[in-house]
């Protein structure tokens, strides 16, 4: 059992799921991931004073086993409710049915508990599989890896994963049929505050969909005022190759002219592209496994644009490759 080794590759909330699973197994697991921290688009810019949750706004948890891991972050403080004024369009929204949840201090610790004895290759990017007779050998930024792997886990955005996957085995072509949408991101920060009515906002027509108070959400620094805004799908592919400059000017002025009030200058801005943000056009499966190959492939992308359908994914995935390679899944209520 001890030989049995898995490389995950991307530490987002779907490949640290898997990752997790199969070290409950006692498999032995290596994370590759190509930023220095954890987490993906679950995700928080700090600059100074301020913080903006740029990636994922809140997670919602619907089904058991997701609801049972935020339990466990809420236990160890990575996880609080937020509970915003909303309003769509101009209208007061009433309150979601579903209870809002954020990490704390920043979206990132909302995979932490899952990251915990794991071996992480963070900064390290992957760019290659190579089949081995032994397995696989990855082929990455810090050059060919001398450990081969039993099988992969590939847990990143579908336009990246087609990449590394679809050399390798003809159920990989589908993933091509996988949809993403990019979504530009403002961050603003003022000083005075603003009033826009609510904490947080929602259009359903022009260039921003989504503008967020950054500061409302508990434990988040209070002043400055920090705002997080949304581009449309439509505005955000129309305007992709902007630089983050001129992103960030149109958008603060789309966001003024939605207010319909003249917005002070900010005492920050900036603009953050998120190629592959937010699934259009899912999988329908909750993973993709070749077992000829010993590889699968997992993320939000297979079933929905949420952090639950990553976290799912992923324990999918993991379960398959575990029967695949003759282990046991752990028991689901296992802590
Ligand atoms: C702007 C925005 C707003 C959102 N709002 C919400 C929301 O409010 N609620 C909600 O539930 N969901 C929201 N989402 C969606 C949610 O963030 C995702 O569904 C979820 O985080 C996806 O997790 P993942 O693990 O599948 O992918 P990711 O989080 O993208 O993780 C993939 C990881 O793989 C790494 N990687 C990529 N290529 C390589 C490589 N070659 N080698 C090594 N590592 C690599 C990346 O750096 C990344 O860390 C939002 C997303 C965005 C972008």
């Amino acid at each position: 059992m001890d030989d049995v080794r898995f490389a995950v590759i991307g530490a987002g909330m779907a490949g640290l799921a898997c990752a997790h699973e199969l070290t409950r197994a006692d498999a032995k697991v290596t994370v590759f991931e190509r930023s220095r921290g954890l987490g993906g688009r679950l995700a928080t810019r700090r600059i100074g004073p301020l913080t903006f949750d740029h990636g994922a706004q809140f997670i919602t948890t619907r089904r058991r086993p997701f609801s049972r891991h935020a339990e466990t972050a809420f236990r160890a403080g990575m996880l609080d409710a937020w509970r915003p004024r909303i309003m769509e369009d101009n209208r007061a929204w009433p309150a979601p049915i579903e209870d809002w949840w954020i990490g704390q201090p920043g979206m990132s610790a909302l995979v932490r508990p899952l990251a915990r004895n794991i071996e992480i290759h963070s900064g390290v990017a992957v760019h290659e599989l190579i089949p081995s007779q032994r397995g696989w050998e990855l082929q990455t930024d810090s050059g060919r890896q001398s450990v081969s792997f039993r099988a992969v886990a590939v847990a990143i955005p579908a336009p990246q994963a087609i990449l590394l996957l679809g050399p390798h085995g003809r159920s990989f072509k589908q993933i091509s049929d996988v949809r993403m949408a990019p979504c530009w991101t403002g961050m603003f920060a003022f000083d005075p505050p603003i009033d826009a009515g609510a904490d947080a906002r929602r259009w359903t027509s022009g260039p921003i969909v989504w503008a967020a108070c950054n500061s409302s959400k508990p434990g988040r620094p209070h002043t400055p005022q920090c705002w997080v805004l949304h581009a449309s799908s439509g505005w955000s592919r129309e305007h992709i190759d902007l630089d983050a400059t001129e992103a960030a000017s149109l958008l603060l002025r789309a966001f003024g002219d939605n207010l319909d009030f003249e917005l002070p200058t900010p005492v920050h801005q900036d603009a953050h592209r998120w190629r592959h943000a937010l699934v259009e056009q899912p999988l329908g499966l909750s993973c993709l496994v070749d077992e000829e190959m010993s590889a699968g492939a997992c993320g939000d992308w297979c079933i929905a644009p949420r952090v639950e359908a990553a976290f799912e994914s992923g324990r999918s995935l993991a379960h398959s490759l575990l029967s695949m390679v003759g282990l046991s899944a752990p028991r689901m209520l296992r802590p």
